[in-house]
């Protein structure tokens, strides 16, 4: 209910923040993925479970990892259409997300799958992708440096000037 001998005042202001944040132990994928473009993931040393996004230590067996580089190829495991982002991807909608399975990996990775005509058959379960990176220029050693297409539009997609492939 109104209350009528309050009125608010507001005054539109902003606030700005500067920050940093460390990416800990996966630091290594980030800055491979920037400098050489470098999909890496971690391999258990005792069971050989492969993991993508990588782990220090295995989930399963918790033993130590180390670092596997792993295809750029790979395929959906599962996914859906998004509708609604954020400023960084508005101008990018409609486009799917997905759970990836690298080639030699076995668990999946999330990130976005482009394409230029997206209809659900393009982000099907077994759909094979490939990933496609920003220019050295553009890369930041974020997620955002590569993204996916489906494997058949890969030469149109590599021939944009902003991007380029990966192997
Ligand atoms: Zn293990």
């Amino acid at each position: 209910m109104t209350n009528k001998n309050f009125e608010a005042h507001e005054i539109r202001d902003e606030i700005s923040i500067n920050y940093k944040y460390s990416l800990g132990s996966q630091s290594k994928f980030f800055i491979d993925l920037m400098n050489d473009k470098k999909l890496q993931g971690t391999k258990c040393k005792k069971c050989g479970k492969i993991w993508m996004p990588p782990r220090m230590g295995c989930s399963d067996c918790f033993e130590d990892t180390e670092w596997i580089e792993l295809p750029h190829r790979g395929e959906i495991m599962v996914s859906t259409i998004v509708w609604y982002t954020t400023s960084d991807f508005i101008q990018k909608i409609p486009y799917g997300i997905a759970f990836i399975k690298l080639d030699k990996a076995d668990t999946g990775m999330l990130q976005g799958v482009f394409s230029e005509n997206l209809v659900p058959s393009k982000l099907r379960k077994g759909q094979l992708v490939r990933a496609v990176f920003k220019t050295k220029e553009n890369r930041e050693g974020k997620m955002t440096d590569f993204f996916f297409v489906p494997e058949e539009e890969y030469e149109t997609w590599i021939n944009q000037p902003e991007y380029e492939g990966g192997e």
